[in-house]
């Protein structure tokens, strides 16, 4: 860490494992820029303090039942955190400002900043009364930021009935998703979304800065056109996973097992399986993954989650289980960061979350995507058809198109092309946070602004 700058940011992250990752990674990297840090987090997912023994962490109570936190409605699970944690964190952030001041001596610090998820709606009315500066941190990939406003005015138009015909065309109100994307995310997302999109909108115009995990190289357009719609100061500083990785910052213990287990195995020859934090896999689809994986014949890695105290793996025949086991690893939770940096891996069957897209690109992974919900569709087109590093499913979970997506690249010319085309992106992400790279120069100017507060 550079010493101490006499400034403390404080950080608010929204309590789901894709957006405490982020946060908790622009943490490590302030910190090493000499700011001191206090996290305020809710009760629900409570990042692991013991973890980050440098930082400050206040919990503050959210008032979420036990049966709310485990809605698998996670729009809704975000609406009633905005709704309860407003007055504990209103109360937590008042007595951090009086406390600042009231510090005299050495000791005395300066609260310049809060940076907060963008999903959070009532804090940049909250700053604004207590005079804080609020910066928000999107967790998704500038693209997806800026298309998504677009989506409450076609829930009601003609992307509800679409016709066969048209459903690969491009979407032109948000390239580049096809029509039929589009149609997807409003089969998933309700109405409540939309008066709680336009307040994001709205609260994130009145910010002071807005910060992406993303660099120039992966979204220059999005990044250009946000700056002009927006009118504030923007931040692409990542990713730089290599840098500061956020396996710290995991809410579950990863099984660590799976490293020697893949140290035994060729170089890239094993595909990894995770489908993130939040998708939920269906017994019909687990099984038809655990056929195209054993059919593939290549060795696999593959994470199910234990989902409300359901074991998915338990839901796998045992005969089917004695042959996964004869080529593969299941765990619950892996490091996936460590294991997505091992030689053995070769390809990533994967749910397309930004984070684990933006890993996966840092460590030159090629993926094959099999998206669920929100920015997946998105993160997986650029994937896919953008950057052209890796295999799209197009929703198929089925026994032979895994095995076959598997083979194409893992074993055939089609792959080696794409792993060419991955190692290229690879090294044009990496430059861009070294010294003098686009995220490293961004980051240069978020430490400025946030120090001219
Ligand atoms: N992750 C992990 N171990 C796992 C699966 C996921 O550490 O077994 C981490 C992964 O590295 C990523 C995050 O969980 O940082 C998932 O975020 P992402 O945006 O990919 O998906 P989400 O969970 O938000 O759908």
């Amino acid at each position: 860490m550079e010493k101490s700058n006499g400034l403390r940011v404080i950080l608010f992250p929204l309590p789901i494992q894709g957006c405490i990752n982020p946060m908790i990674q622009l943490a490590k990297i302030l910190h090493s820029r000499g700011f001191s840090i206090t996290v305020i987090h809710t009760r629900f997912n409570a990042p692991r303090a013991s973890s980050h023994p440098l930082f400050t962490f206040l919990q503050i109570p959210d008032g979420l039942s036990e049966a709310e936190t485990r809605t698998p409605d996670i729009t809704l699970l975000i609406l009633l955190l905005n709704q309860r944690c407003e007055s504990p964190f209103r109360y937590c952030l008042t007595k951090l400002l009086q406390s600042a001041d009231s510090e005299t001596g050495e000791e005395k610090q300066r609260i310049s900043c809060l940076i907060d998820d963008s999903g959070w709606i009532f804090t940049q009315p909250l700053a604004k009364s207590l005079n804080l500066p609020r910066l928000a941190l999107n967790p998704t990939k500038p693209s997806f930021f800026r298309g998504h406003f677009v989506l409450p005015q076609l829930r009601h138009g003609r992307y509800r009935q679409l016709q066969d015909s048209e459903k690969e065309d491009l979407a032109p109100e948000f390239p580049p998703l096809r029509k039929k994307d589009i149609s997807r995310f409003l089969d998933v997302e309700t109405e409540i979304l939309d008066p709680y999109l336009g307040k994001i909108y709205e609260t994130v115009k009145a910010s002071s800065g807005l910060i992406f995990m993303s660099c120039e190289e992966l979204d220059q357009d999005s990044l250009t056109q946000t700056r002009q719609e927006f009118q504030v100061p923007i931040y692409a500083i990542g990713p730089s996973h290599n840098q500061f990785p956020a396996s710290s910052s995991s809410l579950l213990t990863p099984d660590e097992t799976c490293i020697p287990w893949l140290n035994k195995q060729e170089d890239k020859s094993v595909i990894y399986v995770s489908f993130g934090s939040l998708v939920t896999i269906s017994e019909s689809e687990l099984l038809e993954i655990s056929w195209g994986l054993r059919n593939s014949n290549q060795p696999f890695l593959w994470v199910i989650r234990v989902v409300d105290s359901v074991n998915g793996a338990k839901l796998i025949p045992e005969e089917i289980m004695r042959r996964l086991n004869e080529k593969g690893k299941i765990v619950e939770w892996a490091p996936q960061q460590e294991v997505l940096k091992h030689r053995a891996i070769g390809g990533f069957l994967t749910h397309s979350g930004w984070n684990s897209t933006v890993e996966s690109v840092c460590e030159g992974v090629p993926m094959i995507c099999l998206p669920y919900f929100w920015d997946q569709m998105l993160n997986a087109r650029f994937v896919c058809e953008i950057w052209m590093v890796g295999l799209h499913l197009e929703g198929r979970v089925e026994r032979n198109e895994i095995e076959r997506a598997i083979r194409r690249l893992l074993l055939e010319t089609e792959g080696e092309a794409i792993r060419e085309r991955m190692e290229l992106l690879k090294e044009k992400v990496g430059r861009s946070v070294k010294e003098n790279g686009s995220a490293y120069r961004s980051l240069g100017h978020l430490v400025d602004h946030i120090s001219s507060f």
